[in-house]
């Protein structure tokens, strides 16, 4: 099942896979939840369903369209740990995970706006025996997903 670590502070827009050329898609929480009784946020956090109803537009094929999402398999950002998955919500996120990981103080007051993403981070990403592959899988993310942008 899906670590659902960081829902409850989800942003309003973050980035997966385009269901369509794969490419980096915008995402975003308007229609997030189904308004339905029963798949509101908390039950939807309890009740530990990996996929949920999204809003996507791709800027590069033009698609947009409600579709299923799931998480984190769809997510644009992330990347494998030791095992696990370690994803972000956009590139910015993913130098900030970057940044954390490799800081020796460990500081989340650092980074304000994702403060409450990195007190939840799963000690598995924190542990410094996984450090290092933690900082060689991100830093591969950025590097690889940030080239292909540019072209
Ligand atoms: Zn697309």
């Amino acid at each position: 099942m899906t670590t659902c670590y960081q829902w409850f502070s989800f942003p309003s827009e973050f980035s997966v896979h385009c269901p369509k050329c794969k490419s980096e898609a915008r995402c975003c929480k308007t229609a997030w939840f189904r308004k339905t009784e029963d798949w509101g946020t908390t039950d939807f956090i309890i009740s530990g369903q990996d996929a949920f109803e999204g809003h996507v537009s791709c800027l590069k094929c033009s698609f947009t369209g409600r579709i299923a999402i799931h998480w984190p398999q769809d997510a644009y950002w992330k990347c494998e740990v030791k095992g696990k998955i370690l994803w972000a919500w956009s590139l910015e996120h993913a130098k900030v995970l970057l940044s954390y990981i490799q800081s020796s103080d460990r500081d989340e007051k650092s980074y304000p706006g994702y403060l409450a993403s990195l007190l939840h981070l799963p000690t598995h990403f924190k542990l410094a025996s996984n450090r290092e592959a933690a900082t060689r899988s991100l830093n591969k993310l950025i590097t690889s997903k940030s080239l292909r942008k540019h072209h």
